[in-house]
């Protein structure tokens, strides 16, 4: 297939795109660089530099044809979406809407989309969660993701198309911004390799979904060779507490640091752990990183990417 991958110059889109590209497809990626970088576009994949709300991102269907949108460029900060919910409505939704109708127009069959299991469902009436929990966003991002998937849902209604909307649990692994608002994995090694103090906000027991980011590469290659649509939550059942996974990277890293307690941030969630039988079921898809093996992993990547280039 000739597929477009957006945000594939970024953490999860360059992982989707390497195993794209691995698995024999013709890969494209449109990234505008904001926080994405060159270097981790495989290069067998010409990286076209636009703002996905473009004329010029849109322009790309009718020169291509692509067969399928892989859709991971996104405003990610759930801060700033609080801060500027127009701004992330006219990215997520907006940037969306630009490639579909795009898309649309020039034979597009198959979409993939990156959506969030950690802020659409709201403060669990259960655990784990599955794709039945209601649905209750309490940020502007996940307002934008749930507004997003519900679009695919039309497009996929009204038109020949098949739409898969994946929410991902908490994803970590190699290349995730150590200094970005969100990635608690990250920020943590970071800090615990370069000799910085890790700050758990509030009690460090609110809990997490941590899944890595390999087999999120893999939910997406299943998602594209399913003949269907769907959403499909793409975690792991296990719930980590930020303390927890402190104390896992000190380990990891070897740092001598205490454990140190901020502030709690107004509004967060205190729990947050996906079920994904459904995605078991209809698209073979199961985690097979365990946590410690993907945290072991991650820190290598840092300890060499740090030596190659101290932060
Ligand atoms: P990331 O910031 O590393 O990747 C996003 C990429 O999109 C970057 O390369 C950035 O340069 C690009 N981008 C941003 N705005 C753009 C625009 N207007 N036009 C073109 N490119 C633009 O973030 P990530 O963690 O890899 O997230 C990828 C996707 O997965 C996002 O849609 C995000 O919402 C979703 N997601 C991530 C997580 C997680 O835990 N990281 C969890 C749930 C969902």
């Amino acid at each position: 297939m000739t597929l477009l991958v957006t945000g594939g110059a970024g953490f999860i889109g360059s992982h989707v795109a390497d195993a794209l590209v691995e698995q024999g497809h013709e890969v494209h990626v449109l990234d505008d660089l904001s926080s994405g970088q060159r270097h981790h576009v495989p290069e067998a994949a010409p990286l076209f530099e636009h703002d996905i709300r473009s004329d010029a991102a849109a322009a790309l269907f009718a020169e291509h044809q692509y067969d399928g949108l892989v859709h991971h460029a996104a405003q990610i900060d759930v801060r700033r979406s609080v801060e500027a919910p127009r701004f992330d409505a006219a990215v997520n939704i907006g940037g969306l809407l630009n490639l579909m109708e795009a898309g649309l127009d020039n034979g597009l069959q198959k979409v993939v989309f990156a959506s969030t299991g950690g802020a659409i469902y709201g403060e669990p009436d259960y655990t784990p969660q599955d794709e039945e929990h209601p649905l209750r966003p309490v940020s502007p991002y996940g307002v934008a993701k749930l507004a997003a998937e519900k679009y695919l849902h039309y497009y996929q209604h009204q038109h020949a198309l098949d739409a898969v909307s994946l929410r991902y649990a908490n994803v970590y692994g190699p290349r995730q911004d150590p200094h970005g608002e969100a990635g608690v994995v990250a920020i943590f090694v970071g800090e615990m390799l370069s000799g910085g103090q890790p700050v758990i906000n509030g009690s460090g027991e609110q809990t997490r979904d941590y899944v890595y980011v390999g087999d999120v590469a893999e939910a997406n290659l299943a998602a594209l060779a399913y003949d269907g649509s769907g959403t499909f939550n793409v975690g792991t059942g296990r719930e980590t507490s930020v303390n927890e996974l402190f104390r896992m990277l000190r380990d990891e890293t070897g740092a001598e640091v205490e454990e140190a307690h901020g502030p709690a941030q107004p509004g967060e969630q205190q729990r947050s752990v996906l079920g994904a039988e459904k995605a078991n079921a209809e698209l073979g898809w199961a985690p097979r990183v365990s946590l410690e093996t993907g945290l072991a992993r991650t820190v290598d990547w840092f300890r060499d990417a740090f030596e190659a280039e101290p932060t």
